[in-house]
């Protein structure tokens, strides 16, 4: 706990270099903004959210930012308080895209308009917009790591694989898992990789609430039943959270040595202890979703909602709620490793060498 409370102390001490617009805010046009993230536990949403605010703020928009502690009825309620408040635009980051139905339903009935934020909130004909990172290509970009990695399509192994993903009421982890399972799969099925634990699907890979403690115990207890004899070669952990409980049950079973090395391992954000790691040599990779970038869409998104202008998406197909189709806008997510991990973070601003450099 705290290493992550350092690591977003870190990353969000008051200075701009992960807010996307700096500055001072604007005279205030008199217009409400709510923002709902989902916890402070994860270093994103604390960038998400103040990136966010800061941009909002820039253009006149008074802000309303709240976060949930990962707490389905907090949200409920604090987006309940949102509308009463008067909000005229709700930024949404869920926790469970299932259970804001009837809150997001009252907040339609106001003429409120919704952007679901990262995740896509479903079950409901009350949300208008959707903006996200491609998630099924952050699923193909960690597939295609390890399938390299590996040296699969060339034909060698068989490598011991397991997986790790994120909570099943979060509807990324359908692409997350899913387009990294299109890659793996047909190696599971052929045999050159090989799952002891026997736990390939996403029911039995989940982690409630993406959390760090949850994805090692379960780790230890694949680590113990399944190689007292055999090695881990290839561990695929959905996001940086995960990926940092899998690689502590590594470590406590004595992976991180010459004769036994950290298995070729995945993760999602690049948040900055999971950065540290990747310079460590304890995780392999990163898949970067530019906070900055995001907060600044959605800004543009909010600002032509109130305009009533063309509001933003470039995508009309992909993300059907089950009630509609939501037009979304996604982004582009990047991998990284150690070899671009400076140009990509550093040199972009992201994070400064000494934030890298610092002991967590
Ligand atoms: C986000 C990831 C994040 C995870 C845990 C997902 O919905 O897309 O970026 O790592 O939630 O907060």
């Amino acid at each position: 706990v705290l290493t992550m409370m350092l690591g977003i102390l870190t990353a969000c001490g008051g200075k701009n270099e992960n807010t996307a617009e700096g500055g001072e805010a604007a005279e205030s046009k008199g217009i409400l903004v709510g923002v709902s993230m989902p916890t402070k536990s994860l270093q994103r949403w604390n960038q998400d959210g103040s990136n966010m605010e800061a941009a909002l703020k820039k253009l006149g928009y008074d802000v309303e930012l709240q976060f949930a502690e990962n707490k389905i009825d907090t949200q409920v309620s604090q987006i309940e308080n949102m509308i009463t408040k008067g909000a005229k635009v709700l930024v949404v980051g869920s926790i469970d895209g299932s259970a804001l139905s009837t809150v997001l339903e009252s907040a339609k009935e106001e003429g409120i308009k919704v952007i679901a934020y990262d995740r896509l909130i479903v079950n409901t004909e009350a949300v208008d917009y959707y903006a996200t990172f491609d998630n099924e290509t952050v699923g193909t970009i960690q597939g295609t790591y390890i399938e390299e990695a590996l040296g699969l399509k060339e034909g060698k192994g068989p490598f011991n694989l397991e997986i790790t993903t994120g909570p099943l009421d979060d509807n990324n982890v359908n692409y997350f898992f899913g387009g990294a399972m299109n890659v793996l799969q047909p190696y599971i099925d052929n045999g050159q990789l090989v799952v002891k634990s026997g736990q390939t699907t996403k029911e039995q890979a989940a982690t409630t609430n993406w959390d760090e403690q949850t994805a090692q115990a379960r780790m230890d207890n694949i680590i113990t039943a399944n190689y007292t004899t055999d090695k881990i070669d290839a561990v695929l952990c959905s996001n940086d959270s995960v990926s940092l409980g899998v690689q502590s049950a590594l470590k406590s079973a004595g992976y991180g040595t010459e004769e036994k090395p950290m298995p070729v391992i995945t993760g999602q954000d690049c948040n900055i202890a999971n950065v540290k790691a990747i310079v460590a040599g304890d995780q392999s990779m990163s898949v970067f979703k530019d906070t900055r970038a995001l907060a600044d869409k959605v800004v543009e998104m909010v600002d032509a909602i109130v305009n009533e202008t063309e509001v933003p998406v470039n995508d009309t197909e992909t993300y059907d709620n089950e009630v509609k189709v939501v037009p979304s806008y996604l982004l582009d997510p990047v991998a990284v490793d150690k070899d671009n991990y400076k140009e990509l973070l550093i040199d972009g601003g992201y994070y400064t060498e000494e934030e890298v450099a610092a002991e967590s």
